[in-house]
């Protein structure tokens, strides 16, 4: 039916054209009738079945490969490779003892038009594996380098992931598909190119739990876990450990980093570099042209970057190591390792155990994003004349009043205030030195405020069992608060208790992945049980909604006294 009605569209346009009918009525319809044809095309598409097998599925063009490609095809560690932005190599397998860990029902649906009957066979789990390299794929290793903690870190790059190709599905998105863990490349410097299954649980958890947040990321279709060993040393006491081997296929609309500009112009591959911008521009930001692009290219990213890690503090997500490597040029979350959502509120919670002096704790990360901005500034100047370099700095130094009127923007949000008030970010400050002081959990506090009317905050009955509730009341400023939140919640005449209430339930989780979560699911796992990493995405794919068997696990109660114990590194 779409496809007569699709054809007599295409007729039609096809003979107006012929007749050169162009005046202004008949170009109003062509473009009426192009775009009753594109909806009709998408429409058509999105009715095609899902992919059941392997082998009906297939990568789209690989447009990365006009980008200049390494001459040397050995796949031997480099520590200086040149003139290029990917080396082509292969992945090495995963072998023994192939399992399916987990996968992601929307990321397959949504994402990757495959139908989730895919995970049964024996293809996918090879594929995943790096088992299976697909004929339509032509596996890469991207060049890149770093700031590491503040330090250039040179050459670092693909060290043990593996661009599949790009995959352009019904609904016209463009996604990279890359296996991680998936072995050596030319860039994997001293490591084994492989990844731990505890560390691949967090990323495909933390993924997809970001993504229904509503915050940008990457996305995590699956993992698969083998019997092949790995040594870590996972606290660097001199301790390693054997452990098993396992790979995340994580998708994002584009795998370019800071660090992915940053090595051109360190390296003085100037013309490389403005092939790579021009690319990512056309590619990804094609509303962007003219004289003044990388201009606007910088200003879209430092913005957005911003707004992202505006969405990071507002659901107290800590990212742990916030080198310039690993802040994407598309603006999502990527790369999560020793990662960790702020529970017993403190400023300076640093959840990466290799992170001594605290450089990427929670209350600092705007701050070390825009130093990592300033960081794309530089790898930007080599494309622009000197006026326009002034101009770059200009954009520069106003993205600390953006940030700061964005992040009281959100804490207000976090507050269910509606409009924009002097003396909004000093009340969020109050609460925020109230939970340092009680030490109350982030997540919670902003949830239970939502839960209970302001006349019930100050009564300890009504607030009985609202335990993140409950340690703020205990301490004697916090009446001073609640009259404070009250006079700004009056000055805004329209903001009943009912629609404060609602404001809140829609911003403030009432789930995130709290590190304990994800260790209780991993050391499960290690068992070969993979029944709670399952129970986590489900339970993390509604966030905001209360649900009982949340409930019954305690992801809302007060965490676990094990939890204080748990550390993470970036040993992984
Ligand atoms: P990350 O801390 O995961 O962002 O990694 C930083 C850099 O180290 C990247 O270039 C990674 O590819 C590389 N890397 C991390 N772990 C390994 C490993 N086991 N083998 C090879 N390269 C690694
Ligand atoms: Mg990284």
């Amino acid at each position: 039916m779409y496809g007569l009605l699709m054809r007599l569209v295409i007729a039609l346009i096809h003979t107006s054209l012929v007749r050169g009918t162009f005046s202004r009525v008949s170009l109003k319809h062509t473009h009426f009738l192009r775009n009753y044809t594109s909806l009709m095309m998408e429409k058509e598409t999105l009715c095609e079945p899902l992919k059941k097998s392997m082998s009906e599925w297939q990568f789209s063009e690989l447009k990365l490969l006009q980008l200049p490609l390494d001459e040397i095809k050995e796949n031997y560690v480099r520590r200086n490779v040149q003139n290029a932005v990917f080396s082509e190599v292969s992945p090495t397998p995963l072998r023994e003892g192939l399992k399916l860990v987990a996968y992601s029902k929307d990321a397959l649906v949504n994402i990757l038009d495959m139908d989730p009957s895919i995970t049964e066979t024996q293809e996918f789990v090879e594929f995943i594996a790096g088992a299976r390299v697909l004929d339509s794929s032509i596996p890469l290793a991207h060049r890149y380098g770093g700031h590491q903690f503040g330090v250039w870190a040179m050459q670092l790059g693909d060290g043990r992931a593996h661009l599949l190709g790009e995959y352009i599905n019904r609904k016209g998105e463009h996604w990279e598909l890359q296996l991680k863990g998936s072995g050596m490349t030319p860039y994997s410097r001293s490591g084994d190119g492989r990844a731990v299954l505890r560390s691949s649980i967090r990323e495909f958890l933390c993924s997809e739990a970001m993504y229904y947040l509503g915050i940008p990321t990457s996305r995590a279709a699956a993992v698969v876990v083998s019997r092949d060993p790995v040594e870590r040393d996972q606290f660097y006491n001199g301790f390693p450990q054997q452990e098993r081997a396992a790979i995340v296929l994580r998708l994002a609309p584009s795998w370019f980093r800071f660090g992915s500009l940053e090595i051109l112009a360190r390296q003085h591959e100037i013309e490389t570099l403005r092939q790579l911008v021009d690319y990512i521009i056309q590619e990804h930001y094609p509303y962007i042209e003219g004289k003044n692009k990388y201009l606007r290219l910088f200003a879209e990213v430092a913005h957005k970057t911003v707004d992202l890690a505006v969405m990071w503090q507002c659901v107290g997500f800590t990212h742990g190591v916030l080198n310039t490597d690993n802040m994407s040029l598309l603006n999502v979350t990527i790369d999560y390792g020793p990662f960790g959502f702020v529970e017993a509120y403190h400023p300076r919670f640093v959840p990466n155990s290799s992170d001594g002096e605290g450089r990427y704790c929670y209350s600092k990360q705007i701050e070390v994003v825009l130093w990592n901005l300033e960081k794309l500034v530089q790898a930007l100047s080599p494309l622009l004349e000197e006026v326009d370099r002034g101009e770059l700095l200009e954009i520069y130094y106003s993205l600390e009043g953006y940030a700061n009127f964005k992040l009281s923007q959100g804490f207000r949000r976090k507050l269910g205030l509606t409009k924009d008030m002097p003396g909004d970010m000093q009340l969020v400050d109050k609460l925020l030195r109230l939970m340092e002081l009680t030490e109350t959990d982030f997540t919670m506090v902003f949830r239970q405020l939502g839960e209970v009317s302001l006349e019930e905050l100050v009564d300890p009955e009504a607030t009985k069992g609202l335990w993140a509730l409950e340690k703020l009341q205990s301490h004697k400023d916090f009446e001073d608060f609640v009259m404070a939140y009250s006079m700004r919640i009056t000055a805004e005449t329209e903001l009943t208790e009912t629609i404060r209430r609602e404001n809140m339930a829609r911003v403030n989780p009432r789930y995130v992945l709290r590190n304990w979560m994800a260790q209780s699911a991993i050391a499960r796992a290690e068992k070969d049980d993979f029944s709670e990493v399952a129970l986590l995405l489900h339970v993390l794919s509604n966030p905001y909604v209360r649900q009982e068997e949340a409930e019954r696990n305690g992801y809302a109660s007060p965490p676990p006294g094990w939890a204080k114990t748990i550390r993470v590194s970036c040993s992984s």
